[in-house]
């Protein structure tokens, strides 16, 4: 029989659901058991942190079908999902490779983590590949991205990066986060790894904290093992939201895709705007390459004002329906500074 190709929207909602043959249900059922009874064949006894329930594996097989990775896993946060990733590849005496505009908080697991287990790291403040040619080292084992990254929405070339880590056997991370499944897939690309703090875009409704990881089996088994260490599971209630959440994936990302471009538009226009920060318009200097690697240029808007930090903040107390709040992804648009929120503890400017 011939493999159907499925959409991305199709996909959102069909791909691999559980059906219940008792209930009839055309949802997965919430099966809050920790306790699984023995099964009486070769299969592994079900336990929440052993990322094996069927919650877990429904939802995972969903992300996998829209990353085009083989296996993947859930956890408890976007955090939990990136610890658990770096402390699987990174040992003492190994050399790291950081894109410097990483998410705020990656950064600074990173600064208070690394150093104390003996790794080495370098950031890069650059989207030239090049410049990550030439910080690789004898001991270097990985490289670890974001693009488009938060806050400034930078673009690095994915497949430039992936053939030259290739080149040196080393292993690309991408945060996929703020591009979605929908407007990119790091895998395609050659990207060994990607991440996803799904309490923003893939849940889409800021109400649940949760993380994944999607790579190839071969990867997934190693980073499995070190997960059922540090423990970061998502519990069954939290795996249906997330997996009733992705269902509208695509169509949600398509709206809020054309609402980002239309606010991009409009900020650059304006005369009180100094600078707007969009991937999606000609004037940003990684717009060629989303265009390449990108289907669509994400939902996030980045801009500065023609003013100090106190109008900023009086600019934003006027807004009537967008709210000052930290995350982003989210059906409600909301706003932030990241230098006092998500970026406060940054080290690198
Ligand atoms: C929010 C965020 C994270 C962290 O995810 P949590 O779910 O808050 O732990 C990681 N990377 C990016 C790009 C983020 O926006």
């Amino acid at each position: 029989m011939k493999k159907r190709v499925l959409r991305n929207n199709t996909k959102c909602v069909h791909a691999g659901n559980y059906y219940d043959n008792n209930s009839l249900g055309v949802n997965t059922p919430i099966f809050a058991s920790t306790a699984h009874v023995f099964p009486n064949n070769q299969n592994e006894i079900r336990y929440p942190r052993a990322y094996n329930t069927l919650n877990q594996t429904t939802v995972v097989k969903k992300l996998c079908a829209l990353e085009y990775g083989e296996e993947g896993l859930v956890f408890s946060s976007g955090m939990a999902a990136i610890a658990t990733v770096l402390f699987t590849l990174l040992k003492q005496g190994d050399h790291a490779i950081f894109q410097s505009r990483l998410y705020g908080g990656t950064q600074q697991l990173i600064n208070s983590e690394l150093e104390r287990f003996g790794i080495q790291k370098d950031y890069i403040n650059s989207t030239n590949v090049s410049d990550y040619s030439n910080a690789i080292k004898k001991n270097t084992v990985l490289i670890y991205l974001e693009s488009p990254t938060n806050p400034l929405l930078e673009i690095i070339d994915l497949k430039g990066i992936a053939n030259l880590a290739k080149d040196h056997e080393i292993l690309t991370i991408m945060d996929n986060t703020f591009a979605t499944p929908i407007n990119q897939n790091p895998l395609l690309h050659g990207i060994d790894i990607v991440i996803h703090s799904g309490t923003k875009y893939l849940n889409g409704h800021s109400d649940v904290c949760c993380g994944a990881v999607v790579s190839s089996r071969g990867l997934m088994d190693r980073i499995k093992l070190c997960a059922v260490n540090y423990g970061g599971v998502l519990d069954s209630h939290a795996c249906y939201l997330l997996e009733r959440g992705l269902k509208t994936l695509g169509l949600r990302i398509e709206q809020q895709n054309r609402n980002a471009f239309a606010i991009a538009e409009f900020l650059e226009a304006h005369p009180k705007v100094k600078k707007v920060y969009y991937p999606g318009l000609p004037t940003h200097p990684g717009h060629e390459l989303a265009k390449n690697q990108m289907k669509c240029f994400g939902g996030m808007v980045s801009f500065e004002l023609v003013c100090d930090f106190n109008a900023a903040r009086k600019f934003a107390g006027n807004l009537e329906i967008i709210k000052p709040a930290v995350s982003l992804g989210g059906v409600e648009s909301i706003m932030c500074f990241p230098a006092e929120t998500s970026h406060a503890l940054s080290t690198i400017s």
